[in-house]
């Protein structure tokens, strides 16, 4: 009898740690390879990095209400968010789509004109990329390519007990501007006649079908001659990224509730949808912000920023990743980010 271990039982993470075990790095230039946001490899005065996503179509976006102009520039940002994440520059990206006969040449020009817009914006050249046909449905894969002064690169494992944990933006609008826009879709599957109620939600669909990737803050931080311990990007939600730093560093961690940033426009939208506020902040995804650590000595240079907020401290190896709830209380964070493989 042969085994069958279905993908479910190991989740993404526990997916990639198993099929990647066994793996070494026998070149010189691999400084680091997988385990962090990007890839690291010595290209002589500076570091390069290299980071892939893929965003499939009926799992990371629904083309029902997400423009292609729109998929085509949260490609691109989702990509140099993970270089970002690095402490370093983004320079160039790789494209690669699979679509099918379903898509007009327009479609697929209006998914290449949101590419040039992040292209143009964020100074990154589209050097190539790969055309195919697929059977069902549009995937994208984007590889971005970056580069940073050696004495500069940020991983995830540079943490140290008690350093400040701190996040950029605000935290969980992405995810509420999903919710918005998969209630107006089962409104408009049960009835096509009715019009979407989308006003009085701007700011949380933009940050859902449009997020910026945070250039802005490594340019911040630099200014601020702030140098981060650790840092990682916030894709699948501040649980599953706070505890990915934890590991990294072989530390825990305090997070409290209460300073956890939140915008008003998502608290108001999470309470009429019956969500914890900071719950949606915690486990909903797509933020593109990004979490970091600094010394406690850098404290003063950062506390009355408004770009950053300063939501915890890492603890000794011992400890685990709580959070404190508005009442005092303590509780272990447990998230292990999105599990694409279990069945709803
Ligand atoms: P992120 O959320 O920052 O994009 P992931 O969680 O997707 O990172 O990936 C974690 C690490 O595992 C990265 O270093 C990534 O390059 C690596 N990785 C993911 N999938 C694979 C795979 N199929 N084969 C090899 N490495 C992978
Ligand atoms: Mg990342």
């Amino acid at each position: 009898m042969s085994n069958r271990t279905e993908l479910e039982k190991l989740g993404e993470f526990g997916l990639i740690d198993r099929i990647t075990n066994g793996f070494e790095n026998t070149q010189p230039s691999t400084v680091k390879g997988i385990g962090d946001d990007a890839a690291v490899i010595d290209s002589g005065d500076k570091y390069t990095l290299i980071s892939t996503d893929m965003l499939v179509e009926g799992i990371h976006f629904n083309l029902m209400y997400v423009p292609l102009k729109h998929l085509g520039y949260k490609a691109v940002m989702v990509n140099l968010s993970d270089i970002y994440a690095m402490n370093g520059d983004a320079t160039q990206i790789t494209v690669s789509i699979a679509i099918s006969n379903r898509f007009s040449l327009e479609a697929v020009e209006e998914l290449y004109k949101g590419i040039r817009t992040a292209c143009e914006l964020y100074k990154v050249d589209l050097i190539g990329g790969d055309t195919t046909s697929s059977s069902s449905g549009l995937v994208i894969s984007i590889t971005a390519i970056g580069e940073v002064n050696k004495d500069e690169i940020v991983y995830r494992t540079g943490a140290s007990e008690n350093d400040l944990l701190v996040v950029s933006g605000n935290l969980g609008a992405a995810y509420m501007g999903l919710q918005v826009l998969e209630r107006e879709k089962e409104v408009y599957k049960d009835n096509p006649e009715m019009q979407p109620q989308l006003e009085g939600f701007d700011y949380i669909l933009e940050r859902q079908l449009k997020p910026e990737a945070r250039k802005d803050i490594i340019h911040f931080l630099k200014d601020l001659g702030v140098k981060p311990t650790s840092m990682i990007d916030i894709s699948d939600g501040l649980a599953s990224e706070v505890l990915h730093l934890a590991k990294a560093s072989g530390l825990g961690a305090t997070l409290y509730e209460e300073k956890i940033p939140v915008d008003q426009e998502t608290f108001d939208t999470a309470r009429t949808f019956n969500l914890v506020p900071s719950t949606c902040a915690l486990n909903g995804g797509e933020d593109y912000e990004l979490l970091f650590s600094i010394k406690q000595t850098d404290f003063d240079k950062i506390k009355d920023n408004s770009h950053f907020s300063i939501i915890g401290h890492f603890n000794d190896k011992n400890s685990s990743v709580n959070i404190v709830d508005r009442g005092g209380v303590s509780q272990e964070i447990t998230a292990q980010g999105w599990n694409h493989f279990k069945e709803d």
